[in-house]
């Protein structure tokens, strides 16, 4: 097991990697912090926590690392890039990379760390900010299972229901499936609160009905009042959606594997952010549907160009 005095390096400090970060440091790990734009690791610094000028310091001065940036290519910067963490890699070293990314690229990163000795979890997330702040994500985990089971005890500060999911790349493969799920769900209650408008339901109504239903949904209950109310504030943001179905559908051609709806629902985002949208909640998706029906939910007539406020 992982003792409690490992220290852990964080690096990325954003919407997600702070408060996980702050987590860990009240549960009484030593911690260095290193983000790109500086100002964000104040929080960290503040409650504790060593500053590092580069990922590659963090990983000379840590046990465990973890990494929660962007994108595919984010990983592999701050990873194995020129002042990445492989750079200050040290036998017995850890990274858990928790971001959304390509299971391919994990797959690669992993590949790259273990020819240094280093072993590598890919370790996504599903639950939000909230999740984050609160330390109850669902966490999905790839790789080694014995360092999987060292890690728990970390783990289990950031997250309710962790699993183990099997080898390198499994754990944002399963990630990616969550992804298609959720993204399909977002259309269908788009499609059907469309549909209540058009034939003149009370939309309040329906949504009251058929949430106790088979038709219930996480999305259903805490989009579809949002999509009523016109409520786009960001839980998840559409650009983050996009990227995630992005991945999705490249994950799929390298398997040979056609996901229609996944293709059509990338699609309808990607005019959501067309009308420049792609920094609201998902729940702008509805803004698209409203475009094809020529109708708001309200009943109005869409806008020329919706910004959203
Ligand atoms: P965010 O607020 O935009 O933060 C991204 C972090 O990554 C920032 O610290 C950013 O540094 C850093 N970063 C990005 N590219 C980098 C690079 N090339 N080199 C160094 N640092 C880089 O995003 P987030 O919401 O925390 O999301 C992080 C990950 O969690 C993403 O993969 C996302 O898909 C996933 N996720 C998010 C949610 C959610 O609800 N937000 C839920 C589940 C999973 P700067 O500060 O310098 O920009």
């Amino acid at each position: 097991m992982v003792e409690k005095r490992k220290k852990i390096g964080f690096i990325g400090l954003g919407v997600m990697g702070r408060p996980m970060a702050l987590n860990l440091l009240k549960a009484g790990y030593p911690m260095i912090v290193w983000n790109r734009t500086k100002s964000k690791m104040k929080p960290l610094l503040d409650a504790g926590a060593e500053g590092a000028n580069s990922p590659r310091e963090v990983a000379e001065k840590s046990d465990v690392v973890i990494t929660m940036v962007t994108d595919s290519p984010d990983v592999e910067e701050v990873v194995l890039g020129p002042n990445g963490v492989i750079h200050g890699a040290h036998s017995g070293l850890i990274v858990i990379d928790m971001s959304t990314i390509s299971p391919t690229v994990a797959r690669k990163v992993a590949k790259k760390l273990a020819e240094k000795g280093v072993k590598m979890l890919d370790a996504p997330v599903s639950g939000g900010e909230i999740g984050a702040i609160k330390g109850t994500l669902s966490i999905m985990v790839g790789g080694p299972k014995e360092t999987f089971e060292e890690c728990l005890p970390i783990l289990k500060v950031l997250g309710k229901r962790i699993t183990y999911m099997g080898p390198s790349g499994m754990g944002q493969t399963t990630k990616l499936c969550n992804q298609v799920i959720c993204a399909l769900n977002i259309q269908a209650v788009c499609e059907g609160l469309i549909l209540g408008a058009k034939a003149g339901l009370d939309l309040r109504k329906l949504l009251d009905v058929v949430t106790a239903g088979a038709a219930g949904s996480w999305m259903l209950s805490n989009l579809g009042p949002k999509m009523i109310e016109r409520d786009f504030k960001p839980g998840f943001k559409i650009r983050h959606q996009l990227k995630d179905l992005r991945l999705v559908l490249s994950f799929a051609s390298e398997l040979k594997l056609p996901l229609p709806g996944t293709a059509l629902v990338q699609q309808m985002l990607r005019a959501v952010e067309a009308e420049g949208l792609g920094e609201k909640g998902t729940q702008a998706a509805i803004v698209a549907m409203e475009k094809l029906a020529g109708m708001m939910l309200s009943g109005e007539k869409p806008l020329e160009k919706e910004m959203g406020d």
